[in-house]
């Protein structure tokens, strides 16, 4: 069984916005719909768990859930910082096999991707979309001088979904708890603890919309993803 853990556990402090970030209207719906809905549209994916704030199960139900028809399995509270949301999906989920953990706020990813990182993960256990940076990326000492130019050709800006075998990532997350470190994603949570991730080919159009200007972009992809 593949199920897909939607995480939109956060306020998304970097918009500057009144709404949660995963209910801005991008063309008439909020983010979050279009994220369920890939999602939803995806043969190969069987669970959908959805993750939001404690206090916004309610509206998320009613709002999102009921308002636009979409089949969520589950809704789940989540917790203080994003790995404490992944965890608290991860303990709801009963009997999958692979778990696919993707960022509400990333709603233009394509099903190609989702279907790719499926047949991957059954040969690599762990693995999850990336990009090479545009930019290029150096490293700066505290007094903001240059320190270190990166060599772009080996750099990844790594996106999700982030998919896994089940075990594998739930057990790594049981130890990230008792160990009380600290992740900014999930492929970082399968290395601490020894696993290699395969990284395959993302999608620049797979944003996570984040700051206002991300908006701009959002609504263009909206009109012609979908
Ligand atoms: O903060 P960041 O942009 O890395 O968040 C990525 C995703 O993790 C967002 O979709 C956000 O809603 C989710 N998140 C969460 N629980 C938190 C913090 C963030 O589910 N406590």
């Amino acid at each position: 069984m593949n199920s897909a853990i939607i995480l939109a556990g956060g306020r998304g402090k970097r918009m500057n916005s009144k709404v949660s970030k995963q209910y801005i209207d991008i063309n008439g719906k909020p983010i979050l719909y279009y994220t369920i809905k890939k999602f939803m549209d995806c043969d190969s994916i069987d669970n959908i768990v959805v993750v939001v704030p404690k206090d916004e199960i309610e509206y998320f139900e009613k709002e999102i859930v009921i308002k636009y028809d979409l089949k969520v399995d589950l809704i789940v509270a989540g917790g203080t910082e994003r790995q404490d949301s992944v965890f608290n999906g991860l303990k709801a989920i009963k009997n999958a096999d692979i778990v696919l953990i993707h960022d509400g706020a990333r709603p233009f990813l394509s099903k190609e991707l989702i279907e790719k990182g499926i047949e991957l993960v059954k040969i690599h256990k762990s693995v999850a979309p990336g990009i090479m940076p545009k930019d290029t990326i150096k490293v700066k000492d505290e007094n903001s001088f240059s320190k270190e130019t990166l060599n772009r050709s080996s750099l990844v800006a790594v996106q999700t979904p982030q998919i896994f075998d089940y075990n594998l990532i739930f057990e790594c997350h049981k130890k990230v708890k008792e160990d009380k470190a600290i992740v900014t994603d999930d492929t970082s949570v399968a290395e601490l603890y020894g696993n290699k991730v395969f990284l395959y080919e993302g999608e620049y159009t797979n944003i996570k919309i984040t700051t206002p200007e991300d908006l701009v972009l959002a609504r263009y992809l909206a009109e012609t993803n979908l």
